[in-house]
C-alpha cells in the first residue's frame, strides 16, 4: 500500500482521555477512533492487525477440530428468559425492540442462540461431540468502558461453544482447547498465565481463565512463588481467622417463617429480594459454603454465586470490595442448580438476609423475622478475609504471592445447564432422552490486540510481533524530489509485492523526520530507507525490535530477506 493513499491519522499529543499505553498508541498512530464511549472505529491499520490475530485464532481452532459458524447478534428475549438471563444481566445486556414491540438482545455472549441452534439440528448421541466458533462484535453496556479496547462496550469476541454426550468427552474437548489457548497466545508473544476461575454459577466446576500479566490489569492473580498454583482472587480461598464477628443479629419480630428453607426456595426467594438492597447472603451446601452477592443499588444485575472450589471458607465483602471481586461472568446465571439444603453459615450473613428480606414479600417468599438458631442453623462464626500476599498456598507448596492480569480468555465446563433450562435434549446410546453436556471457551479478540500492544509498545510508537505486524515491511523514500530515489523505491516496492511481501511504502511529500516518526510509531518490525544511498545502489534495513541497522546492497535485497 502506498502510504500517500492510506488513512493513517497519526496524532502528535496524545488525546487526555486516554490513560494507558495500549490505548495511547492504538490512537497515537492512527489504529482506532472512538465513536462513542466503549465503541471504537478500526482503521485501515487497527483492521490489518486484527485480521492477523483472528488469523491465528482460526488457525488454531480449527486445527483442535472446532468448525466456525456465525449466528445472529440480534436475539429474541424469548431464549433468554429461558435461561433466567434476561432478568440477571440487568444494565449489561443491550436491549431493543423490533417495531412490532418485541424486544431482542443484542448478543452479549452465545450459549443461548447455539443451544436453540442445537437443540433442533441434533438429536442423536451419533453427532456427538463437535464444537462450533464464531469472531464477531459482542455488546456489552458495561458499568466502566475504559481503557480503549481492553473495556469496550462493543467489541470482538471468538466464542466456541461444545456439545456432548459425556463428562469424559467434555474433558477431552476441554483440554483440547486449553492446549489451543495456549498456543494462540504464545503465537502472540504474550506474557500470560492460566488461572484456576470462577464459574459463578455456571454448574460446572472446571474453568480457567488466561491473564495477561499486566500492571494495567484489572484481576489479581494469586500464585504460588513455589508450584504451579494460580488462581483468580475471585477464587482463591479466603482465610479464616476464626473470630466471632462483632454483629449482633437484629431485633426479630413475631416469628413466621418455616425452618426449613430448600435451595430452590432461597433461589426463588433471591429473585424478589434482588430490587431491596440485599448486599450478600452466606450459606453452607453439602458441606461447602456459597456465597451470594448482590451488587448493584436496585437493578436486578450481578447476582453471583460464588462456589468455592474445594474451599470451605469464604468472605462477605463489602459492596466496595464486591465490585472489585465480582464481574458478570462468561454467561453468568442466576442462583438455579444448586443441591437441596442450606444452612446459614454466619450471623452477619443472617443479618444481611433478615436485613433484605424485611419489605421483600411482595408475591416472593414471606422471609420476615428470620432468626438465626431457630430459622437458621448458624454453625460457624467466622471472621474471614482474602487471601493475602504471604500466606501460604492452598496447595501446601510456598507462599502466595500477587500478580495483575488482562483476562484475555476464559473457558468454562458449563455441564447441562443451558441445555436443561432451554430443553435442548438428544437420544443416547440407550434411545433415552439426555440433556446436552456443554463447554463454552471466549477471547477477547481486540482485548488481546491491545494486551500485545500494552505488552510490547515503547516510548516511540508499536513494537509488533512478528506474526501480527500489519505489514511484513515499511520501505521509506526520504526524499520524493530526487527521481532517482523515487525510481528506485518504486522499483523495491514492486519487487517486495512480487516476491509476495506485504509492504507499506511511505511516498508521501514529508519532511525525513515526519516519515521516521511516523513508522517509529506504526511499528512495522522491519523497516527499509531509501535515501542518499541510492546512487551506490544501497539502502537501510532497520530493525525496530533490536534497534540493529545496516546498509543493504538493492542488488542483494532478496538474499538479505531469506
Ligand atoms: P471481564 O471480567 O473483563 O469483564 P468477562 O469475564 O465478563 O470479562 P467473559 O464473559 O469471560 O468476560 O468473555 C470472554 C472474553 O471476552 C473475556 O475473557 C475477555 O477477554 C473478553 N471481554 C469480555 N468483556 C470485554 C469487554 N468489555 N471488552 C473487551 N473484551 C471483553
Ligand atoms: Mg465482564
Ligand atoms: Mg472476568
Ligand atoms: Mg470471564
Amino acid at each position: 500500500m502506498r502510504q500517500s493513499n492510506m488513512l493513517i491519522p497519526t496524532l502528535r499529543e496524545v488525546p487526555k482521555e486516554a490513560e494507558i499505553k495500549s490505548h495511547q498508541l492504538l490512537l497515537k498512530a492512527g489504529y482506532i477512533r472512538k465513536l462513542a464511549s466503549g465503541v471504537y472505529n478500526f482503521l485501515p491499520l487497527g483492521k490489518r492487525v486484527l485480521r492477523k490475530v483472528e488469523k491465528i485464532i482460526r488457525e488454531e481452532m480449527d486445527r483442535a477440530g472446532a468448525q466456525e459458524v456465525q449466528m445472529p447478534t440480534i436475539q429474541p428475549a424469548e431464549i433468554w428468559e429461558a435461561t433466567g438471563r434476561w432478568y440477571t444481566m440487568g444494565g449489561e445486556l443491550m436491549r431493543l425492540k423490533d417495531r412490532h414491540d418485541r424486544p431482542f438482545a443484542l448478543g452479549a455472549t452465545h450459549e443461548e442462540v447455539v443451544t436453540t441452534l442445537v437443540k433442533d439440528e441434533v438429536t442423536s448421541y451419533k453427532k456427538l461431540p463437535f464444537t462450533l466458533y464464531q469472531i464477531q462484535n459482542k455488546f456489552r453496556d458495561e458499568q466502566r468502558p475504559r481503557f480503549g479496547l481492553l473495556r469496550g462496550r462493543e467489541f470482538l469476541m471468538k466464542d466456541a461453544y461444545s456439545f456432548h454426550d459425556s463428562f469424559e468427552s467434555l474433558d477431552e474437548t476441554y483440554q483440547a482447547l486449553y492446549d489451543a489457548y495456549s498456543r494462540i497466545f504464545d503465537r502472540l508473544n504474550l506474557n500470560y498465565r492460566s488461572v484456576i476461575a470462577d464459574s459463578g454459577a455456571m454448574g460446572g466446576k472446571d474453568t480457567h481463565e488466561f491473564m495477561v500479566l499486566s500492571e494495567v490489569g484489572e484481576d489479581i492473580i494469586a500464585y504460588s512463588n513455589s508450584s504451579d498454583y494460580a488462581a483468580n482472587i475471585e477464587m482463591a480461598p479466603v482465610v479464616d481467622q476464626g473470630e466471632k464477628p462483632d454483629v449482633q443479629p437484629k431485633e426479630m419480630e413475631k416469628a413466621s417463617t418455616p425452618n426449613a428453607k430448600t435451595m430452590q426456595e432461597v433461589a426463588d426467594y433471591l429473585g424478589h429480594a434482588l430490587a431491596d438492597g440485599m448486599k450478600a447472603i452466606m450459606f453452607k451446601v453439602d458441606g461447602r459454603f456459597v456465597l451470594v452477592i448482590v451488587r448493584g443499588d436496585h437493578e436486578v444485575n450481578d447476582v453471583k454465586l460464588k462456589n468455592l472450589y474445594n474451599a470451605d471458607i469464604v468472605e462477605l465483602a463489602t459492596e466496595e470490595e464486591t465490585r472489585g471481586i465480582v464481574g458478570a461472568g462468561f454467561g453468568s446465571l442466576g442462583p438455579v442448580g444448586l443441591p437441596d439444603t442450606v444452612e446459614v453459615v454466619a450471623d452477619y450473613a443472617v443479618k444481611y438476609l433478615v436485613n433484605a428480606t424485611c419489605g421483600a414479600n411482595e408475591d416472593g417468599y414471606h422471609y420476615i423475622n428470620v432468626q438465626p438458631e431457630r430459622d437458621f442453623q448458624v454453625s460457624h462464626y467466622a471472621d474471614l478475609r482474602f487471601i493475602q500476599e504471604g500466606d501460604p498456598s492452598p496447595d501446601g507448596q510456598g507462599t502466595i504471592e500477587f500478580a495483575k492480569g488482562i483476562e484475555v480468555g476464559h473457558i468454562f465446563k458449563l455441564g447441562t445447564l443451558y441445555a436443561e433450562k432451554l430443553g435442548a435434549e438428544f437420544l443416547d446410546h440407550n434411545g433415552k432422552s439426555q440433556p446436552f453436556i456443554m463447554g463454552c471457551y471466549g477471547i477477547g479478540v481486540s482485548r488481546a490486540l491491545a494486551a500485545v500492544v500494552e505488552q510490547f509498545g515503547d516510548e516511540d510508537g508499536m513494537n509488533w510481533p512478528k506474526e501480527v505486524r500489519p505489514f511484513d515491511f515499511h520501505l521509506l523514500n526520504l526524499n520524493t524530489k530526487n527521481d532517482e530515489q523515487v525510481e528506485l523505491a518504486d522499483q523495491l516496492y514492486k519487487q517486495l509485492q512480487d516476491d509476495g511481501y506485504d509492504v507499506l511504502y511511505d511516498d508521501r511529500k514529508e519532511r525525513p523526520g515526519v516519515k521516521f516518526n511516523d513508522s517509529d510509531l506504526i511499528g512495522i518490525p522491519y523497516r527499509f530507507v531509501v535515501g542518499k544511498g541510492a546512487s551506490e545502489g544501497y539502502i537501510e534495513f532497520k530493525n525496530r525490535q533490536t534497534g540493529e541497522q545496516e546498509d543493504v546492497k538493492t542488488s542483494e535485497l532478496t538474499q538479505f530477506i531469506e
